[in-house]
């Protein structure tokens, strides 16, 4: 008997039909004689649907009520979840995050999960029910709701996983797999049977939306082995887990692009110390992320400094500007919010030489503009034109024989 815990994503939950296939999924798990705890999505894009209409009441909405609001998606699919079990025969109750015992810190919309108290859990395993946690949220220690930020059903999961010591961890999706770069915009990606957790945390930090990052980081903390799969079918899928040491044939393991991207610069800001960390300091105290960084000096003793950052914190972080352009005067804001960043990741990279040239040679003869460049020991990544995002992932895929990709060798 082992303990597992599964989840289901939007798309898995998406319907009535796709809920009940689930609901089989689960009772067969449990018929091979496992305890199961199951972490749902909301169904299909029902949290877009719900965050339209917030906005139709009040933009930007009120943060408490924002959370109540969006948690209620979880809500839904999870009690259908455990009525489509009951229907098929087997024990299940739904639990909310705040009842499956998920303490978060208190703030709103982005919280990070602070800990678990499984005890309802056991309990509710003890009586021979299937559990069914809502993810995404929690509930702070003043007993208010909280979400955890877009795509977090995977932390959930994944930190429920790690609370409870399961044997196994499921993410069940609509892909079968994680693969060499998003399958829906390069028809030459390559499932991957394993990828480390690095890579892996590389990626989905640099938009392969197919992981939250901070499950993959959760995984990595806890020694949780992630076994990423197919909600449709019975295959195998990909297992995110820690990398050996053996050398890598390629340097590069995946193609990343995140296309909701945005440039700001701020120019003819004066050439002396504190100046960057007063623009940094402003945008990192209103929760405002920012990427890649340059700055570059000009003739007559100014800077110019230029970042980019995701586009939903384009318009928060114009105002801060416009306040910090007040106090350097002949200073001036300018921004793009079509840009995209197409990264490469890779272990592999760390003992291969020319591998940025390489990145940088095949977008210039694609035709394709590097607005700015960032790296780290595995991954490089390039701002470019958000029209050119595609054909950028397709030609770097190519160029790094993802297309022909042998897996690398993991424990
Ligand atoms: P879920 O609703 O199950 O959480 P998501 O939509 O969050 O599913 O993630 C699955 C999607 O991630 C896939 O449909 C795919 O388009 C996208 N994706 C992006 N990068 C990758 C990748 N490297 N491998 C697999 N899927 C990827
Ligand atoms: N329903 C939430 C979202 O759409 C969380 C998740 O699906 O993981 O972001
Ligand atoms: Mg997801």
């Amino acid at each position: 008997m082992a303990l597992i815990v599964q989840k289901y994503g939007g798309t898995s939950v998406g319907t009535v039909e796709r809920i009940k296939h689930v609901a089989k999924r689960i009772v067969a798990s449990k018929r091979q004689g496992h305890q199961l705890v199951v972490v749902v999505s909301a169904m299909g894009k029902s949290t877009d649907d719900l965050i339209a209409l917030a906005k139709q009441i009040c933009d930007p909405p009120v943060p408490r009520e924002y959370d109540a609001l969006l948690a209620t998606g979880e809500k839904v699919s999870a009690a259908l979840v455990a009525m489509a079990i009951h229907a098929q025969g087997e024990k299940a109750v739904s639990l909310t995050g705040g009842q499956a015992g998920v303490v978060t810190e208190s703030v709103y919309s982005k919280a990070r999960i602070r800990k678990v108290n499984p005890e309802r859990i056991f309990k509710e395993l003890e009586k021979d029910q299937i559990v069914i946690v809502t993810g995404f949220q929690g509930e702070s220690p003043e007993g208010d709701i909280i979400t955890i930020g877009r795509g977090g059903s995977d932390t959930s999961a994944v930190i429920l996983a790690a609370a409870i010591k399961a044997d196994v961890c499921e993410i069940f999706t609509d892909v079968d797999g994680i693969y060499t770069t998003d399958p829906r915009i390069c028809p030459a990606a390559r499932k991957l049977d394993s990828i480390a957790y690095e890579e892996m945390l590389e990626l989905a930090s640099l938009g392969a939306g197919v992981m939250h990052p901070r499950s993959v980081e959760a995984g990595l903390e806890h020694g949780i082995v992630i076994h990423v799969r197919s909600s449709m079918h019975e295959s195998s899928g990909t297992l995110i887990k820690e990398a050996s040491t053996m050398e890598r044939e390629k340097a590069v393991t995946g193609v990343a692009l995140a296309d909701e991207q945005a440039k700001m610069v701020i120019r003819d800001v004066p050439d002396k110390p504190g100046v960057a960390a007063t623009i940094f300091s402003a945008l990192g105290e209103n929760k405002i992320n920012v990427d890649m960084i340059i700055q570059a000096t000009q003739k007559d003793g100014t800077n110019s400094i230029t970042f980019t950052l995701d586009q939903d914190d384009l318009k928060p972080a114009l105002r801060v500007l416009e306040e910090i352009a007040k106090m350097y005067s002949g200073s001036k804001i300018e921004y793009n919010d079509q840009i995209a960043k197409v990264s490469i990741v890779g272990v592999g990279m760390i003992s291969q030489p020319g591998v940025a040239a390489k990145m940088f040679k095949t977008l210039a003869d694609n035709g394709i503009n590097i607005e700015l460049i960032s790296t780290s020991e595995i991954k490089i990544s390039c701002a470019i034109a958000k029209a050119q995002g595609v054909k950028a992932v397709n030609a770097l895929h190519k160029a790094f024989e993802l297309d022909t990709v042998r897996q690398p060798q993991l424990v």
